[in-house]
């Protein structure tokens, strides 16, 4: 008190300041806050006094120059001491102060987690900054991610993210390089497939991190960064103060306020039973606007915290302040700044109680979204596939987009000039869709060119499944359908040598010449019985030797046939008996030649359509029917991954027998034309539809055995994706997508249904 004295003559109160050599910004935002509290009206500047700031500047990390200027500054009288910045200088300084109940304040990065009785840090506490990571990652929902920094003491202020539960994040952590060359790392970073990345390094580093990241290719709108680095920006004391006196009912809060103001300063008295989260409280304090000292007697419920506090509350540049009861800045505000367009914005908030909390809407970012699309130009990947996207056909030699044509690329421009971007089409190689290798994890084709961000976007038949969109992100889809079997259509044979007897069959055959034989041999034997048949062989001679009878069994056997076969006989029975066996044959023979006509006839005009397989049970029932499907597909992946026993087995089939997956759609259509019933495809019920109406030897057998659509897909994380998603949807229910779905599939078409008609006439 006694290096007070001389000071308070003048209402001067000196206040000294340690600056590492070439720390401006530390000694600028000193002389703001010097300057901020001599200028604010508040208590202070009644009471007629005035900070006066004292600088010394000392080299960095010299223990021992800083406490010559340090006994050189209480020399001088100085109230408190602020800085210096370097850790250790720091420490130094902190103990001299204690010595001589100075105070020391500092504004720097403590990980120490302990302090002296003389020293405040205005420094956030390292425990609750950790904390407040945390708090950001599980907002952004990252579950994997890369730490990615520079000294040991970065790592403790990240402790509360190491600490976490394994299979909550997955984390690896890297070591900014030495020197200023970071890309080694980064470019580590990359292959290894980290999208997301925590960046804690001093300050002036970001800018040259995050350029050396931009030019190896990570600052992509897939890539995520968190900084760590705190700057502070303006921040304006809150809104209007409570009620001045009386008794507040909001809330079931029963308090009353007493006091006197004078514009600014506001002495109060308050008691109250506050029954929001059950507390009774008696407070006295003095409070002018931003600062409020105060004494708190109280039994606040929150957290059952019976209190008696005395403590210094206020608003300063970096926000709230506000020291715990063991005289740490844990409860502070950070604000949550995004990299937009326009600069930094606002983007949420933290604070200990409530946590990290995003305050943008959906529509902001949905904004956000679609401004960053407009101009952009996007690289889309994809694989050849009709009437998708095929290679246009043109006497000149064409370039860029225009090599193109096809289903897709009439929706990509449509989706294109809904949200305003460009696209470059870049077919993938070896037309691969993609499919993950079960063993290793890894991706190919388009999935892995999008993985790896070669790919804005990937466009083609291809099928959104489980899988796919585990690893990238898929818009809403453009088209509904199916799998189905694609098989060579059933030829007309031409009718075989006994082809006649065909309308009846076998045993009826058979029946038919038993009765034949039978009926023969009982009108013989009647005829034999019957006087009536016995005639006399010369009508002339009334008296004859002998009588004859026609139907011997020779005869009986022509008369039989004649009968049967229509044609009639010169033999006709006389006797009743004889008759009536005819007459009963003659009734039989005309069934029988009725229907054979008429089926005869039915066979001759009706083609024979049996297929060989009707449904994919009938397929996994045999073997000599090949089938497969497309290699890197998702009809493959439905047969791997698919519980149910028959489609179970026909995976079992086509992965153990060799050579029955294609390496397109194309080829597998054109082996089903080229084995001749010997090979029956999977596919997709769209191309299948599109494939038969070209092909007119090829027909889809049977229904579908799934349901599934195509979509469109993004890089995992995409900014775009929901605007893509809105402009498919949108196009949809402007029939958009229907029109160009009959415009390309109807193209050309026709050819088979003119064959039919054809053989028919
Ligand atoms: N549309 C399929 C896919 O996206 C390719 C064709 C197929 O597997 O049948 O993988």
């Amino acid at each position: 008190t006694n290096n007070l004295n001389p000071a308070r003559r003048h209402n001067n109160i000196l206040k000294g300041g340690l600056f590492d050599r070439g720390d401006l910004r530390q000694e600028v935002a000193f002389q703001y806050a010097v300057d901020r509290v001599n200028s604010v009206k508040s208590s202070f500047r009644r009471s007629r006094s005035r900070l006066q700031p004292v600088i010394e500047h000392i080299p960095p990390y010299d223990s021992f120059h800083a406490s010559k200027r340090v006994c050189h500054l209480l020399r001088s009288g100085v109230a408190a001491i602020f800085g210096p910045q370097s850790g250790q200088t720091s420490a130094h300084v902190q103990s001299i102060c204690d010595a001589f109940a100075v105070p020391h304040i500092e504004t720097r990065w403590d990980y120490r987690m302990r302090r002296d009785d003389y020293s405040v840090n205005l420094y956030p506490h390292p425990s609750s900054l950790s904390k407040a990571y945390l708090d950001l990652v599980r907002l952004f929902g990252w579950t994997s991610f890369c730490i990615l920094y520079e000294d040991n003491e970065g790592l403790i202020r990240l402790q509360e993210l190491l600490k976490t539960p394994p299979q909550e994040f997955e984390i690896s952590i890297r070591q900014l390089d030495r020197g200023s060359d970071f890309r080694p790392t980064l470019r580590e970073i990359k292959r290894l497939g980290d999208t997301n990345i925590l960046l804690d390094c001093q300050t002036d580093k970001i800018v040259e991190v995050l350029k050396q990241a931009q030019q190896i290719g990570m600052m992509t709108p897939y890539n995520n960064f968190i900084i760590t680095s705190l700057v502070s920006h303006h921040h304006f004391p809150g809104e209007s103060s409570p009620p001045w006196m009386g008794v507040s009912d909001g809330d079931t809060e029963y308090q009353l306020r007493m006091g006197v103001s004078d514009g600014d300063t506001e002495y109060q008295l308050r008691m109250g039973v506050s029954d929001g989260d059950t507390e009774y409280q008696l407070r006295m304090g003095v409070s002018d606007g931003d600062t409020e000292y105060q004494l708190r007697m109280g039994v606040s419920d929150g957290d059952t915290e019976y209190q008696l506090r005395m403590g210094v509350n206020m608003t300063g540049l970096t926000g709230h302040i506000e020291f715990d009861s063991l005289g740490f800045r844990t409860n502070f505000d950070l604000d949550i700044v995004e990299l937009d367009l326009q600069g930094f914005v606002k983007a949420g908030s933290w604070n200990l109680v409530l946590g990290a909390n995003y305050t943008r809407t959906y529509q902001e970012v949905h904004d956000q979204a679609i401004r960053g699309l407009k101009n952009k130009t996007l690289i889309v990947t994809f694989a050849f596939t009709d009437p998708y996207i095929m290679r246009k056909k043109s006497a000149h030699s064409l370039t860029g987009n225009d090599r193109f044509e096809g289903f897709c690329v009439s929706l990509l421009d449509e989706i294109s000039a809904l949200l305003g971007f460009n696209y470059t089409l870049v077919p993938i190689k070896d037309n691969v869709y993609g499919t993950k290798n079960v063993e290793t994890g890894e991706w190919n084709g388009m999935i892995a060119e999008l993985l790896s961000q070669r790919a804005d976007m990937a466009i083609t038949d291809l099928t959104i499944n489980y899988e796919r969109e585990e690893a990238v992100d898929f818009t809403m889809p453009f088209m509904n359908l199916g799998i189905s079997i694609i098989y060579k259509k059933p030829q007309k044979m031409a009718p075989s040598l006994f082809s006649f007897l065909s309308p009846l069959s076998v045993e009826v055959w058979i029946y038919m010449i038993t009765a034949y034989v039978g009926v023969s041999m009982i009108l013989y034997i009647l005829a034999r019985f019957t006087p009536y048949e016995w005639q006399n062989p010369h009508p002339c001679d009334p008296e004859p030797e002998s009588l004859e009878n026609q139907f011997t069994m020779v005869n009986c056997m022509w008369f039989a046939i004649g009968s049967l076969m229509q044609q009639g006989c010169d033999i006709l029975p006389h006797a009743v008996s004889t008759r009536m066996v005819a007459g009963m044959w003659w009734f039989f023979t005309l069934i029988m030649i009725s229907s054979y006509t008429a089926n005869l006839a039915a066979f001759l005009t009706v083609e024979r359509m049996d297929s060989p397989i009707e449904s994919a049970e009938d397929l996994s029932k045999q073997t000599k029917i090949k089938y497969g499907a497309y290699r890197s597909g998702s009809t493959a992946a439905f047969f791997r991954d698919s519980t149910l026993p028959t489609y179970q087995r026909m995976w079992q089939y086509m992965n153990s027998t060799p050579g029955v997956f294609v390496d397109s759609n194309a080829d597998g259509y054109q082996r089903v034309q080229d084995d001749n019933g010997l090979y029956a495809f999977l596919s997709e019920s769209t191309s299948i539809e599109y494939v038969t109406e070209r092909k007119c030897d090829l027909v889809q057998v049977g229904g579908l055995l799934d349901s599934k659509s195509y979509g469109i897909a993004l890089p995992p994380g995409s900014p775009y994706t929901s605007v893509i998603s809105d402009a498919v949807l949108s196009l949809h229910e402007s029939s958009t997508i229907q029109v160009l779905k009959r415009k390309w599939w109807k193209k050309g078409q026709g050819k088979c249904s003119k064959v039919r008609h054809c053989t028919s006439n």
